[in-house]
């Protein structure tokens, strides 16, 4: 049951799964755990290429991973996220719809909606 997974848990999942990150350049491990509505947590690590750009953050890694599994947006509701979400992972968040985003930044935990991460944001409704 949903409901029985805290924030602080969610963020211990992320924590946990870090230490999957395939991050040789950076050396910058980022896990991120996400809540789906019917109780599973979908989890991401940061994916590094050697041609840099092509890296792919722990936030898209679960999202991406959860679509491919079936979900849509709308059916998550908190990402957990062990460092700041970058700039382009806040429109995923954004377009994936999580009620809220807890998330490490400076030592402290952070949560925030996706309009307080990401305000007059680009959605759907621009197109
Ligand atoms: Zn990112």
């Amino acid at each position: 049951m949903s409901s029985a997974i805290t924030d602080t848990d969610l963020l211990a999942a992320a924590d946990g799964v870090a230490a999957r990150a395939y991050a040789p350049y950076s050396s910058f491990d980022v896990g991120c755990a996400v809540l789906a509505r019917d109780g599973r947590v979908i989890e991401g690590v940061n994916v590094e290429n050697a041609a840099y750009p092509l890296g792919v953050c722990a936030e898209r890694t679960a999202f991406a991973r959860a679509i491919a599994e079936g979900y849509r947006p709308g059916d998550f509701v908190v990402a957990a996220i062990t460092a700041s979400p970058c700039g382009g992972c806040r429109q995923w968040l954004h377009e994936m719809g999580v009620e809220r985003v807890v998330f490490r930044n400076g030592g402290r935990v952070v949560t925030m909606t996706p309009d307080e991460l990401l305000p007059e944001s680009f959605d759907s409704s621009n197109l």
